[in-house]
């Protein structure tokens, strides 16, 4: 929400979503304020890249004990701010700071230099900084989002302005506050606004644009991006598919269908948004998916069991029941939840009998609505899941290793998941297929998508 103070200053105040209240407050950055900053980030990226790798992984180690050592305060911020339960708010800011090191080890392994020879000469490739990084990220993990596109820009020698969600002012502001005490000024700063702050920072003087967000916002921000040919990194949405095969495991399917579609009240980008079971097995399926969601407790993130918070604002919310409804009218089936909607919370709820054509199959949900469309043949269960602009995440659910990998094999997904989510081990790339992404971060391959390739080469 924005807001113009006496003095003329436009400030934007984070609410809750679980109880309206206003949490905290920050300046809104104009265009003009937001050159300055860039221009300042211009001046300090010099020195910064002429640090070095190790040095520079160094500064930013000294963040993760901090993120560990206050992270039921990071925590408590998240979750009022956001909505999230707040064990899940305390175990982002917990995580970022448990596995930075590793990152840190891994972003400079994959960014030091590399020698290639053939017969005649002998070239190095150098991973070189862009210069200057914007990073712009969403409101749904807003410590974790800012945290995966930050680290690797600024450990590939760039240095970075964020602009967080408005949603989420507040987390970011504290993330990047932590993180700058071990850095030299300019290196690293943040400006406040909605997505006219956004497209200003795209429009200034910076050479990368690592954005994590909306398919829509992602396509502008492309085309934007265009004059001058900045780098861009875009991660975007997506409308995970879930297949259970005939041999699945049916409990530990259903466990992963609830679990995977109501975590952060479906507010995920991998959340599975649509689940495709065999016929054979869909009534055992659904019994247990039934279950498991009476289970879920909804309401405000910070009291004791809730597992499901608040939409994070009511166009949201709106979205989402709009989608139910339509649904329904075209003839789904609430089988679990699907009443008790108030205030800017979003029931749990379960719709059978989904069809290809409805909106909640096609366009991003985003909210906690598990959507269940049963398959005779794989083929067409496949070809459905594929029929999709997204590409981010998939999972199969499967007895049989071959089948199950066979299956996972024709997703048209970035990443996919047998019997798990689509997580990858450490070291491997977040990285979403189609209008999912474009570019990628993480993994050796994503590290290096932060700098600038350079090739020298001289006679053996
Ligand atoms: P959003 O696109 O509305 O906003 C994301 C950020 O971009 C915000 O900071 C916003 O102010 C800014 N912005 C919006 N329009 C802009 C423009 N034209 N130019 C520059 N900046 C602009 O997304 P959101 O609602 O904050 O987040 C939810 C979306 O993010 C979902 O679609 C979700 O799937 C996606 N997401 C993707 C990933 C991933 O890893 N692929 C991770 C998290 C979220």
């Amino acid at each position: 929400m924005s807001t113009l103070t006496a003095s003329g200053t436009a400030t934007l105040k984070s609410v809750n979503p679980a109880t309206g209240a206003v949490v905290g407050e920050v300046p809104v950055a104009t265009a003009a304020e937001i050159e300055a900053v860039v221009a300042r980030a211009r001046a300090a990226q010099p020195a910064w890249g002429a640090l070095g790798l190790e040095k520079r992984a160094l500064a930013v180690a000294k963040l993760g004990p901090k993120l560990v050592s206050r992270a039921d305060e990071l925590g408590l911020l998240l979750t009022r701010e956001m909505g999230k339960p707040l064990p899940e708010g305390i175990g982002e800011a917990k995580h970022c700071g448990d596995k930075l090191d590793e990152t840190l080890q891994e972003i400079v392994e994959a960014l030091g230099p590399e020698v290639v020879q053939d017969d005649t000469v002998i070239s190095t490739i150098h991973h070189d900084p862009f210069g200057v990084c914007a990073a712009i990220t969403p409101w749904n993990f807003p410590l974790a989002m800012p945290h995966w596109t930050v680290i690797p820009a600024l450990i590939a020698g760039n240095t970075v302005v964020v602009k967080p969600s408005e949603e989420t002012p507040l987390i970011a502001q504290a993330y990047v506050d932590l993180l700058s005490e071990s850095l030299p000024d300019g290196v690293l700063q943040i400006v406040h606004g909605a997505d006219e702050a956004g497209k200003a920072l795209v429009a200034a003087d910076v050479n990368l644009i690592v954005f994590t967000g909306s398919r829509n916002a992602g396509r502008h921000i492309l085309g934007a991006a265009s004059d001058g040919l900045k780098r861009v990194i875009l991660e975007l949405g997506g409308k995970d598919p879930l297949i259970v095969l005939d041999d699945a495991d049916v409990t530990e399917a259903a466990k992963f269908a609830v679990r995977n579609s109501f975590r952060n009240a479906g507010q995920v980008c991998v959340s599975t948004e649509r689940i495709y079971v065999d016929d054979s097995i869909a009534d055992r399926f659904e019994e247990a998916v039934i279950k498991l969601t009476a289970e879920q407790k909804v309401g405000n993130g910070i009291e004791e069991g809730v597992t499901v918070g608040p939409m994070i604002n009511t166009r949201q919310r709106d979205h989402v029941l709009a989608q139910i409804d339509d649904a329904v009218a075209h003839g789904a089936r609430v089988i679990a939840g699907g009443e008790g909607h108030h205030d800017g919370f979003v029931m749990p709820t379960v719709l059978a009998g989904v069809t290809h054509d409805m909106d909640i199959m096609r366009t991003e949900t985003f909210g906690p609505v598990a959507c269940i469309a049963r398959f005779r043949d794989v083929d067409e269960a496949v070809a459905l899941a594929n029929d999709t602009p997204y590409g981010l995440g998939a999972a199969v659910f499967g007895g049989c290793s071959e089948q199950a990998n066979e299956v996972a094999r024709r997703l048209d997904a970035g990443m996919v998941g047998i019997n798990r989510g689509c997580g990858g081990a450490a070291g491997t790339p977040w990285v979403g297929a189609k209008q999912s992404g474009y570019g990628y971060h993480s993994g050796r391959e994503g590290h290096r998508q932060f700098t600038q390739s350079r090739v020298v080469t001289a006679p053996k």
